[in-house]
């Protein structure tokens, strides 16, 4: 699946525009990342570089920004997930919100507040995954008129893709390594197109980002699920368990229902049941953040006939703030869990 990099600027404030009559006394707006409560500072300072030397001669470090000040910018992100990704590549620079950051918060079915609405509003960049994944995030873009500043990862429209056979694409590509990588990279040249003076500092943060990434798909080849299989209750973890060795025993219809946010059909249902109660299954992938009567029942029925669960959310668990974190951790977890059912 491509990754998509949006050409169209998001900076209108950049050392090249200082006299641009708009950047002259921008309203500023700080967010509280983690707390998902708007703090909002109605700062004289400016957004971006050159908006600085327009409004005040440059007097810009009264934003405790320590000397990065007027070259900051706001960023919004769907997922928290990608709120630290842009963080580690942005660093100091940016200001980083993302919408859903609530572990028991099913991002499928998320419903953007007036919060996430005046969120929009005033962010320079905003980042989407798409592939129907997010399409709150692109609707209040569009309806806010910055469709030019929305930066999403999968290609097209911000709706599931589904053929008529019913088959699933899994648009959960922060669960493929290969693909986060090419996310950070791209992301750090967008960013730099957007503020040209910071380009040094995001080719280094996301070069430095790109090695952890390297460490952490070696951890993957590290466990070894070849020949295993696996059935997942939602598909989020796909791309990590394939990478690992794993078969996907889960029927794309299955997926494709769930993913709609529909009960699976009877017969669906009853042939996951099956394969998760089978001898020659290795491992069911359980989503707790989008358990249904269903899912449960599954889980249920596996952890019964003793297969090994192990679960998979779709934004950072709690006291997670770090995706490479989040990330090692889980490698570590199915590492263990891969030894344990095949010792
Ligand atoms: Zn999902």
């Amino acid at each position: 699946m491509p990754l998509q990099r949006h050409q169209s600027s998001a900076a209108r404030c950049g050392s090249t525009a200082a006299s641009a009559p708009h950047c002259s006394r921008s309203r500023r707006s700080r967010w509280s990342r983690r707390a998902g409560v708007v703090v909002t500072v109605w700062g004289v300072s400016a957004v971006l570089a050159g908006c600085a030397d327009a409004s005040s001669g440059g007097d810009s470090d009264d934003d405790g920004n320590a000397g990065e000040a007027g070259e900051t910018i706001t960023v919004v992100t769907s997922i928290d997930v990608y709120a630290d990704l842009v963080e580690q590549i942005a660093g100091e620079t940016a200001d980083v919100q993302p919408m859903v950051d609530n572990p028991a918060v099913d991002p499928h079915s998320y419903e953007a507040t007036p919060q996430d609405r005046l969120a929009v509003d005033s962010a320079d960049v905003i980042v989407a995954n798409g592939g129907g994944y997010d399409a709150f995030l692109t609707r209040l873009a569009e309806s806010a008129g910055k469709q030019d500043q929305v930066y999403q990862l999968i290609e097209g429209e911000n709706e599931h893709s589904h053929g008529d056979d019913g088959g699933y694409e899994n648009e959960h590509i922060w669960y493929d390594l290969d693909q986060m990588q090419d996310f950070v990279a791209e992301f750090a040249d967008y960013l730099a197109d957007e503020v040209p003076d910071n380009a040094d500092l995001y080719q280094e943060n996301a070069e430095a980002l790109g090695e952890e990434l390297t460490e952490l798909k070696a951890e993957v080849e590290d466990v070894s699920a070849d020949g295993m299989s696996f059935l997942a209750t939602e598909s989020v973890s796909g791309f990590l368990l394939e990478d690992a060795g794993f078969e996907d025993l889960t029927d794309e219809q299955f997926l494709a229902a769930v993913e709609h946010g529909d009960d699976v059909s009877p017969r669906l249902y009853q042939q996951a049941l099956d394969i998760a109660t089978s001898d020659g299954i290795g491992l069911l992938a359980y989503n707790p953040q989008t358990e249904t009567s269903q899912s449960e029942q599954i889980r249920s029925a596996a952890e019964d006939a003793d297969v090994a669960v192990m679960e998979f959310s779709e934004t950072l668990p709690e006291g997670v703030d770090s995706y490479v974190e989040w990330m090692h951790s889980q490698i570590g977890d199915l590492d263990e869990t891969v030894g344990r059912v095949n010792g």
